[in-house]
């Protein structure tokens, strides 16, 4: 679950060689809100990528693509940036966002008495093994 953020920047360019691919280059950088894995508190995540597009028109020229390049498939005769650029935000997206430092400022909610406690498996193991023992 990311949000991503608005403020991003994304620079794209186009080019093409004379016998080549059309290709799109450029960079991307963006913020998105994901929540920390260590603390469940959202964190900000800087998203940098760069960009590396072969525009291709046909499932056949993808297969012929240089590997360098992301196959950027163009249908209808229009090339969905928009669409593009999140695919490629999503990628960049970390598997386990966490803060650089989780102690800014929050704690668990205090509840009263030992909930927290009592919920660990093993608190109820170990209460478990005391009544076995008496
Ligand atoms: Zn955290």
């Amino acid at each position: 679950m990311a949000i991503l953020l608005p403020g991003g920047q994304v620079t794209v360019r186009g080019s093409r060689e004379p016998y080549g691919p059309r290709v799109v280059s450029g960079e991307l950088q963006c913020e998105a809100s994901m929540t920390c894995q260590r603390c469940l508190q959202p964190v900000t995540v800087k998203l940098n990528g760069s960009i590396h597009w072969g525009l291709v028109f046909s499932e056949g020229e993808m297969q012929g693509l240089d590997q360098e390049l992301d196959p950027i498939l163009i249908e209808e005769g229009q090339l969905f940036l928009r669409q593009a650029i999140e695919d490629e935000m999503v990628l960049l997206l970390p598997i386990m966002p966490m803060h650089d430092s989780c102690d800014s400022g929050w704690t668990p909610d205090p509840e009263p008495g030992d909930v927290s406690e009592s919920k660990s498996p093993f608190a109820v193991l170990a209460a478990l093994k005391n009544e076995q023992g008496s």
